[in-house]
């Protein structure tokens, strides 16, 4: 197992020389909230040894090589929103935050992109976009808080991923400063690349192992004019996810196909302090449709109504956006208010697959006794189980809930599935990782990983395990 030096008073003075004083953190109050990200478990808290605010590239690059030099760790650290503890320091170290790096720099209406530094707001760059007339189309959840750079880090997904992919499928170029140090542009504005590796691609996803993300290229797309939100409700979930499929052939190529089952109805009613629509009994499937007329987009309406009927809907509303999306985003947060510790599984499964998935994880939690939230992206396959620690003693919870992800993850990857649909890895999950993914993809990460960071400094701990 690796070591790793730790910080003394020369490498803070050295940090402060690069970013200014008051840009280095070391006061252990101060640190606490980076100690952590949105998942609260207390075994997976990790304090850093100092934070640092960088404000530009160079600045990342003299950090890091600093940190290289020293044999010290790095951790980057976007908005801190993960669910995977992906931005703990399991090792001590150095926290780069990006959040002073927050300028979109250049709206190239022209070529529909735009670039923006690490650490804006993901709904900023919407914001701007929509300002512009275009759309950007990556929509995490999270997205009031979460950074454009940390979406990057983590290949994030949400609503709108059913019709314009993941972040991946946004991101056109980066520029990154490499465990090295050394500042470097991948990609571009051009719309096909065949130029050797994908090293955009390599380091898109990687959680803050293979680079540190400054910059991001975006691709705009053209802004529809109309939009409409259906909600679905279903009495019987197996029903209301089968139609999920047959809502896709139908070929009206919606921009969002969301579920929450009738749990997460009742708790994000009780949270909101709301009736929402049949929140009694009600399994909700959202469809969100986007296009060029309100006549076609009622027609389309329709053809979703009719096959929902036929497939045993109780009724179809046409949707408040902003109530229904409220309700929609407030999942995790009303988890957080009905149990602050809790555990959220982010499985995938092939489409066809997730109704299965979710009864067998419905009826697994109930076997062992625990509570669980099933809510996410319908049309994708990607499962949001919220598994709720409550009032558990913690080692009884910690006993639980490794027996039930054991017996889970083997069903998941024998419907052809895998761990994360769009979270990531992070700490949280390394050993389900060394575990479930399969041996030979393991040993290539790991010799990509040696290969582009061989003293091991970026975000150690994370993803998988690795021997120096
Ligand atoms: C309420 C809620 C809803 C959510 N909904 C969604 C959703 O719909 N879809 C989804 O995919 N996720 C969702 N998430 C998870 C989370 O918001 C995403 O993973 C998001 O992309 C993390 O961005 P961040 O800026 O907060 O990154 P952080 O949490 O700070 O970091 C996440 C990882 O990225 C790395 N990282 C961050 N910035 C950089 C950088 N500049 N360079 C290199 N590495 C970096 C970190 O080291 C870490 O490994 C949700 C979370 C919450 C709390």
């Amino acid at each position: 197992m690796k070591t790793y030096n730790k910080i003394n008073e020369n490498i803070i003075d050295e940090l402060k020389n690069i970013t200014g004083e008051k840009f280095v953190i070391v006061e252990k109050d101060k640190l606490e909230a980076y100690s952590h990200d949105e998942l609260m478990e207390p075994s997976c808290m990790k304090y850093p040894e100092a934070v640092v605010y960088a404000k530009d590239a160079r600045e990342v690059s003299e950090i890091v090589k600093l940190a290289n030099r020293e044999n010290i760790p790095i951790i980057p650290r976007g908005a801190g929103t993960g669910l995977t503890s992906a931005s703990v320091a399991c090792y001590g170290g150095i926290v780069i935050s990006l959040e002073k790096m927050d300028k979109i720099l250049e709206i190239d209406t022209e070529n529909m992109f735009m670039t923006a530094e690490a650490g804006v707001r993901t709904a900023e760059i919407q914001r701007a976009a929509r300002e512009n007339g275009m759309l950007y189309a990556g929509d995490p959840c999270s997205g009031e808080s979460s950074f454009i750079g940390g979406n990057a880090a983590t290949n994030a997904g949400g609503n709108k991923a059913v019709k314009y992919g993941t972040t991946r499928r946004q991101i056109y170029g980066l520029e990154i400063v490499t465990a090295a140090g050394e500042i470097i542009t991948l990609g571009g504005k051009c719309m096909k690349d065949s130029t050797g590796y994908s090293l955009l691609n390599l380091v898109i996803g990687s959680e803050g192992t293979l680079a540190v993300i400054t910059r991001v290229l975006l691709k705009l797309m053209p802004l529809a004019p109309e939009a409409m939100d259906l909600l679905i409700v279903f009495e019987d979930f197996r029903k209301a996810i089968e139609t999920v499929p047959k809502i896709i052939k139908l070929g009206v190529n919606p921009t969002c196909v969301e579920f929450m089952d009738n749990a997460v109805v009742q708790n994000c009613a009780a949270f909101l302090r709301e009736k929402l629509p049949h929140d009694e009994n009600g399994h909700y499937i959202i469809v969100k449709i986007e296009g060029g007329s309100r006549d076609a987009l009622e027609e389309d309406c329709v053809k979703i109504d009719e096959l929902c009927s036929a497939n045993g809907s109780v009724e179809t509303l046409v949707a408040d956006p902003v109530r229904i999306w409220k309700a929609r985003n407030s999942f995790a947060e009303a988890d957080r208010a009905a149990s602050p510790v809790f555990s959220a599984e982010d499985l995938v499964v092939p489409p066809a697959k997730i109704a299965e998935a979710v009864k067998y994880i419905t009826e697994l939690a109930a076997r062992y006794g625990l509570v669980v939230h099933c809510a996410g992206h319908a049309a994708d396959g990607n499962v949001h189980a919220h598994i709720l620690k409550g009032a558990l003693a913690e080692g009884e919870w910690h006993e639980k809930l490794a027996a039930l992800q054991k017996e889970l993850y083997k069903t998941v990857y024998s419907m052809g599935g895998k761990l994360s649909g769009e979270h990531g890895i992070g700490y949280k999950r390394v050993e389900l990782m060394s575990e479930f993914c399969g041996a030979g993809e393991l040993e290539m990460m790991r010799a990509v990983k040696k290969a582009l960071d061989p003293n091991l400094i970026l975000n150690p701990g994370k993803i998988f395990k690795v021997e120096a």
